[in-house]
């Protein structure tokens, strides 16, 4: 058997191999390194795939979602409601642009944002909700634009981890998420489902107003050529990740794909085991593109499975350890233990699996039979 890693890249380039080794010479040869060809392509053909009418590229996807907010104008003092179950670039940036985060509790089954907890957060300051479609699998979004709507509020989709997701909406329309809310941010992490070789990000919008706004901010505030007409930052897309990124996207759904069928295998396997939940689809208006597959360990035994899991060289990951509103940068005296009933016992539970898209069945049946052994004994 090869030996198991949690996310395993070499695959996928060597399929590729020669495309990206010919894009990046190319590169050099031209010295087109900022802005070139391969970028200006690389926005086209990700507009085309996501069918959205703007992407606009910048240098990882924490830049994309400041960058996303700094674009709608937001102020300090305007609260932004997002999730205690994510990683922490997402209330980073609220906090970093000194708008007031708000952390609410998630859905115990889908580990998505609750939209009941969005509505008791809402007060006279909500000026925005991030939903994180979290592990690859689209928050519920129905529910969410309702809910923004009713408000009036902004809803910024987090979608670092579900690109190539598709989402069915209430009004029977298909959306590639990151384009159902007014702007989507994503990342290019080279673990991501759609990675390249170093940073990279991207914003989405359907807005041709927030479209324009959005490429001054991402270039020093300049519409025109040294003319700062808003305060912006610098945050490029290279002509390198573009040219990875190009190479791999019409492979996407095939990614995507292949990260389904080892989900299906593990959870043929996991699923009817009593102290092992698998992951739960939120109905048929989503796929789930697995970004992680992630478990729920019931009877307590979670820290010692990653240990006995990382003793028989199988590599596995806590995601997420500690709710944000526990983090140290983030306390807040307005959080009450309360609130977060359901990330406090998720932070105690879940544990992610190795997942990529070159997993073989014999790996994944080796992982399983390993668990199930440890956990029910
Ligand atoms: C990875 C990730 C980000 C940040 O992306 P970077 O490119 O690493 O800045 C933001 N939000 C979520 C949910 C992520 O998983």
């Amino acid at each position: 058997m090869k030996k198991i890693q949690m996310v395993d890249l070499q695959g996928q380039y060597d399929s590729i191999k020669d495309q990206i080794n010919n894009s990046l010479q190319e590169i050099m040869n031209t010295s087109a390194f900022i802005n070139g060809p391969e970028v200006q392509n690389f926005q086209k053909e990700l507009e085309e795939y996501l069918g959205v009418k703007h992407v606009i590229p910048c240098a990882n996807g924490t830049d994309a979602l400041q960058i996303a907010m700094m674009g709608l104008g937001l102020k300090p003092g305007d609260e932004v409601i997002t999730a205690d179950f994510t990683f922490a670039a997402t209330v980073e940036v609220i906090a970093l642009l000194q708008l007031t985060p708000v952390l609410v509790d998630v859905d115990p089954e889908t580990f998505n944002i609750d939209p009941e907890a969005i509505k008791k957060a809402i007060t006279p300051k909500t000026k925005a909700i991030v939903p994180v479609h979290l592990f690859g699998q689209t928050a519920d979004m129905n529910a969410i634009m309702e809910i923004a709507k009713a408000h009036d509020l902004y809803v910024i989709e987090d979608n670092a981890q579900a690109i190539g997701a598709d989402f069915h909406s209430k009004e029977a329309k298909t959306y590639k998420t990151g384009t159902i809310g007014h702007v989507g941010s994503t990342s290019f992490f080279p673990s991501k489902n759609l990675g390249c070789y170093g940073d990279g990000g991207a914003i989405f919008t359907n807005d041709d107003d927030l479209a324009h706004t959005l490429r001054g901010v991402v270039n020093h505030g300049m519409y025109e050529r040294y003319h700062h007409d808003v305060v912006g930052v610098n945050s490029r897309l290279d002509s390198f990740q573009a040219a990875v990124l190009r190479a791999k996207l019409p492979k996407l759904d095939i990614y995507n794909e292949a990260r389904k069928a080892a989900a299906f295998r593990y959870n043929m396997a996991l699923k009817d085991q009593e102290h092992i939940k698998t992951p739960v689809r939120s109905g048929d208006c989503d796929t789930h593109v697995f970004h992680q597959y992630t478990l729920k360990i019931t009877n307590g035994k979670r820290d010692a499975l990653v240990k006995h899991l990382n003793e028989n060289n199988i590599p596995c990951g806590v995601y997420y350890p500690i709710p944000l509103h526990n983090q140290k940068a983030y306390k807040d005296a307005r959080y009450n233990e309360a609130d977060f009933p359901v990330t406090n016992q998720l932070v105690k539970e879940v544990i992610s699996l190795p997942m990529h898209t070159e997993l073989d069945t014999d790996q994944i049946d080796h992982i399983t039979k390993t668990i199930i052994e440890f956990v029910n004994n």
